[in-house]
């Protein structure tokens, strides 16, 4: 069990990582999840030992103060992989078994099974000079995983590849991480890529973890405003919460939590969709995305302190600025703020 306590890291006197607290459980995948510029690399590069930092960083309770970077047990995969350009695959991944010692045949075997792990079986020999982004990112990984490090540590792995095969390889690394049951730290500036891989998340802004809990814990309930818009939240509005049921003014979800009182709701843009019932308001914009059609829509005669929200139509909605439209609230995408 990795335990980070109090870090905190200063380049010329500006912290970048300020009191960071968190904990990785074995066989647990925590995504520190933040902007651009919050700090999430400058915390991982302190986790590893690569930044000197205060407080400290404990694994099974041991602090690792005095352990370089080579000593820790962890494997470390970087945006662009790093591979070693003049050995080819198999020379990349059986490196750390190498330096551990292990007998040739042993290493042999081991690079094959990764190389299965990976989805890439029979790939040995490829020089990696001649591999794909993504293929790239699975030797990286397979080299990272060879040692079987205690901690794994990876800095926006997927971030260098284009939209679909991040989303592909997305998919394959929750079943990498998975059956290798490795304990893992992603940082990623992509709630999606978190969503999809993590079992909890931290976030982090200017420095500063704001909150952590299970994904659908910190997804529904987003411990202030600016988390929450980080999150994908686009309208806050005030409701009410009775006996598990939230309402606002488009409408009443059920909520886990069996609060009484005042709420402050957010909602996605897929919180709101258009259909034949619900709050009346004038479209002002609309942008097709992939599978659906976002609409900005002008709810301000209707709904009182707001004034435009965003929604979604289905692709064939042919919803246009000027039309009037009704929403209707999808519970899907509800989050109570604080
Ligand atoms: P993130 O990974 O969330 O994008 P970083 O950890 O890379 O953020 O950076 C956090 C802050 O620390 C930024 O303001 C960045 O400019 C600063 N920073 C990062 N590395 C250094 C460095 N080596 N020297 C000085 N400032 C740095």
């Amino acid at each position: 069990m990795l335990t980070v306590d109090r870090v905190t890291v200063t380049y010329d006197r500006t912290p970048a990582v300020r009191d960071a607290s968190l904990e990785i459980a074995d066989g647990e995948v925590l995504a520190l999840l933040g902007p651009s510029g919050s700090g999430k690399s400058t915390l991982l590069r302190a986790i590893a030992g690569l930044e000197p930092a205060s407080g400290a960083v404990r694994w099974d309770g041991d602090d690792l103060a005095g352990v370089p970077v080579h000593r820790r047990g962890f494997g470390l995969v970087f945006q662009d992989g790093q591979l070693f350009p003049h050995r080819d695959v198999a020379g990349n991944i059986a490196f750390g078994p190498r330096m551990q010692g292990m007998a040739a045949g042993d290493r042999d075997r081991r690079v094959a099974e990764l190389l299965e792990l990976v989805g890439l079986a029979g790939y040995e020999r490829r020089p990696v000079t001649e591999l794909s982004g993504g293929e790239a990112q699975r030797v990286a990984l397979a080299r990272a995983l060879a040692p079987r490090p205690r901690l794994l540590l990876l800095d926006e792995p997927l971030s260098g590849l284009d939209a679909e095969l991040r989303e592909s390889l997305a998919l394959d690394l929750v079943g990498v991480l998975r059956r290798a049951k490795a304990t893992t730290l992603l940082v990623t500036h992509d709630q999606e890529e978190a969503f999809t891989l993590a079992d909890r998340l931290a976030v982090l802004d200017e420095g500063r973890i704001r909150q952590s809990g299970d994904v659908i814990d910190v997804w529904r309930a987003p411990a202030d405003e600016r988390v929450a818009r980080f999150l994908g939240v686009t309208t806050v509005l005030p409701g009410e919460v009775t006996d598990g049921r939230m309402s606002c003014a488009f409408g009443s979800a059920d909520v886990p939590w069996a609060l009484t009182g005042p709420a402050t709701v957010g909602l996605r843009p897929h919180a709101l969709r258009v259909a034949s019932t619900g709050v009346p308001g004038e479209v002002v914009s609309r942008a097709r995305r992939r599978d659906h059609t976002r609409v900005t829509v002008d709810v301000s005669e209707t709904v009182p302190d707001v004034s435009t929200v965003d929604a979604v139509a289905t692709m064939a909605d042919a919803a246009r600025p000027g039309d009037e439209v009704r929403l209707t609230l999808d519970p899907g995408g509800v989050a109570i703020v604080g």
